[in-house]
C-alpha cells in the first residue's frame, strides 16, 4: 500500500470508524449471534492474492458488526465501561503509524520520555503522591492491563522479600502468603498462579458484610497465623472500587498492617482510580501516599482512553527493575549503561512496547484536566440519578452503596418466588431486548443486577430509555404474560 493508497483509503476508514459511532445507537447493544456464525461466513482458505481494502470495510459491515457486542453504544452499561474517544483513536492510529518499539531508551527515546511526563502528569492530575513522580526513587509505567500490573508488583515483592535470592534459585521450598478478599479481582489469584506460588499462596480475607470491604482484624489474624507457621507475609491487595460492586477497601488500616509486618502493598484501582480526577473524590486515595508501594488504575475503563492503557506506579522502582532487568548482548547500549536512562522493557513482562503514551497525551490535551473531570462528574451525576429511581420504585431494592458510576440493584420477588431466578430472567430478557446491556454479580451469595454508566457517548436519557427498560421487562417477570 503506497502512502497515496493509505491517505485515500485511510479517509475512508477515518470516516467508517465515524458512521459507526453516529450508527451506533441505531444497533441492538448486543448480537444475537449463536457460536460458530461468525465463522461460517469467513472463506475457508486466506486469499492466495491480494484483495482491495474496500472489501475488508464491506466484511466490517457484512460480518464483523453483527457479531459485535456494542461497547461504545450509549446504551452499553455491563461490566465496567471501556472508553474509547476520537482523540485516543487517533493518537493509536500515529502510534501504528511510527511503528516504533519503545523497549528501550535508545529504541526511540521521545516513546520513553514521553511516556514518564504523561505519567508524572497523571499523578499531579489525580492528586497521587509525589513520591509515585519519575524525579525521586519510584516511577509510572504503562501496562497493557491491570493484571499485568499486579503481576510485576508479585515479582517487585518477591524481589524484595528474598533479597534478590528468588531471582537466581527460585522460589525453591520458600512459602509465602498473598492476601485478597473474595471481592479482589480475579487477576491476583493469576498473578500468584504465574509467579509459581500456587493458588495455596492465597489467602481469602473476610470482608464486612454491609461494606463489603476488607476486614483489617481478619487480615491481622491471617498475617500472624502465616508469621508462626514459617510463612512469609509476602503481598496484600486492597482494592479501591471492587469489580463486582466497587466497595473501598481500608488501604490506611490495611497499609498500616503491611508497613509494620513488611509485607507488599498493592493497590488496585483498575475503574474508580481515575475519578480521583475531581477534587470531591480524592478521598479514593486516601492512605495511598503513606503507604502503596504500588498502584494502578486504568484511563482504558472510565478516562476515555481506547484499549490498552494501565498506569502502574511504584514507590521504589528499585525492585521491580531489579526483578525483570536482563541485558542481552543484543540490547546493550551505552545509554543503559550510562544508568541515565529509563528502559521500560525492565518495567514490564514483554520486550517489545508501543507507543501507548501518545494516545494518553492526546487524551489529555484534547479533554483538559476540566474536561476529563467533567466527564468522570457526569457518570457519578447520572448513577446518582439512577439510584433515585430504583429507590422510588417499590419492585427494586438497591443492592449496595453506590459511590461512583455502578448502581447495583435487584428486583424484589413476591413471597413464595426465587429472587435469583427472576433477576436472571429479567437480565436474560433486558439484554435480549437489544435496547441496553447489563450484567450481574452475587453479593453473599444472591444475584444483583449491575448498571455501570460512564461511557463516552452515553447521556441523560440513554440511562432512562435503559432503565424504562428494566421496568418494562420486571413487569413481564413479575406478571408472566404469553409473549
Ligand atoms: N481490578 C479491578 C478492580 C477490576 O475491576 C478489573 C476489571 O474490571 C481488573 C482489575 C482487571 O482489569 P484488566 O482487564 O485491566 O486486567
Amino acid at each position: 500500500m503506497s502512502p497515496e493508497e493509505f491517505r485515500t483509503l485511510g479517509h475512508r476508514t477515518v470516516d467508517w470508524v465515524a458512521d459507526y459511532w453516529e450508527r451506533l445507537e441505531s444497533l441492538p447493544v448486543a448480537p444475537q449471534v449463536e457460536p460458530g456464525q461468525v465463522r461460517r461466513m469467513l472463506p475457508r482458505h486466506p486469499p492466495e492474492h491480494g484483495e482491495p481494502f474496500e472489501a475488508l470495510l464491506r466484511d466490517m459491515d457484512g460480518v464483523v458488526v453483527p457479531g459485535l457486542l456494542h461497547w461504545q453504544h450509549p446504551r452499553f452499561l455491563g461490566y465496567f465501561p471501556a472508553n474509547t474517544s476520537g482523540a485516543a483513536v487517533l493518537a493509536d492510529l500515529l502510534s501504528a503509524g511510527l511503528g516504533v518499539q519503545g523497549m528501550s531508551w535508545s529504541t526511540s527515546p521521545a516513546c520513553t520520555e514521553l511516556e514518564e511526563h504523561v505519567l508524572d502528569w497523571l499523578v499531579e492530575i489525580l492528586g497521587l503522591p509525589d513520591r509515585f513522580r519519575s524525579d525521586g526513587r519510584g516511577g509510572g509505567v504503562i501496562q497493557d492491563t491491570a493484571s499485568s500490573a499486579l503481576l510485576v508488583a508479585l515479582l517487585a515483592a518477591l524481589q524484595r522479600a528474598g533479597k534478590g535470592e528468588i531471582r537466581k534459585e527460585g522460589i525453591g521450598s520458600r512459602r509465602f502468603g498473598v492476601y485478597v478478599t473474595g471481592e479482589t479481582h480475579s487477576s491476583a489469584v493469576k498473578a500468584a498462579i504465574i509467579a509459581g506460588l500456587g493458588e495455596q499462596a492465597v489467602r481469602h480475607v473476610r470482608t464486612d458484610r454491609d461494606t463489603l470491604a476488607l476486614d483489617v482484624a481478619h487480615l491481622q489474624t491471617l498475617v500472624l497465623r502465616d508469621l508462626a507457621d514459617g510463612i512469609t507475609p509476602l503481598l496484600a491487595v486492597a482494592t479501591v472500587g471492587t469489580t463486582s460492586t466497587t466497595a473501598i477497601d481500608p488501604v490506611a488500616a490495611v497499609g498500616q498492617l503491611c508497613r509494620r509486618h513488611g509485607v507488599w502493598l498493592h493497590v488496585d484501582a483498575a475503574y474508580a482510580g481515575v475519578a480521583a480526577v475531581c477534587p470531591e473524590l480524592r478521598w479514593l486515595n486516601d492512605g495511598v501516599a503513606e503507604y502503596a508501594d504500588s498502584y494502578c488504575t486504568n484511563p482504558h475503563k472510565w478516562l476515555l482512553t481506547t484499549f490498552d492503557c494501565d498506569t502502574f506506579w511504584v514507590a521504589d522502582r528499585t525492585w521491580l527493575t531489579e526483578a525483570l532487568t536482563l541485558l542481552p548482548e543484543y540490547l546493550r547500549n551505552a545509554a543503559s549503561e550510562s544508568g541515565r536512562v529509563t528502559d521500560y522493557r525492565n518495567w514490564q513482562v514483554p520486550l517489545g512496547r508501543r507507543f501507548r503514551a501518545l494516545k494518553l497525551w492526546a487524551v489529555i490535551r484534547w479533554y483538559g484536566v476540566e474536561g476529563l473531570r467533567r466527564h468522570i462528574r457526569q457518570g457519578v451525576g447520572l448513577a446518582a440519578e439512577l439510584a433515585r429511581w430504583v429507590r422510588a420504585d417499590e419492585r427494586f431494592e438497591l443492592a449496595a452503596a453506590h459511590p461512583l458510576a455502578l448502581v447495583c440493584f435487584r428486583l424484589r420477588t413476591p413471597p413464595g418466588g426465587d429472587a435469583d431466578e427472576a433477576n436472571e430472567r429479567l437480565l436474560h430478557r433486558v439484554n435480549a431486548s437489544g435496547t441496553t446491556f447489563l450484567t450481574h454479580s452475587r453479593i453473599d451469595g444472591r444475584v444483583v443486577l449491575r448498571i455501570a454508566v460512564g461511557g463516552t457517548f452515553t447521556r441523560r436519557h440513554h440511562v432512562e430509555q435503559a432503565w424504562q427498560c428494566v421496568g418494562r421487562e420486571a413487569d413481564r417477570v413479575l406478571q408472566p404474560v404469553p409473549d
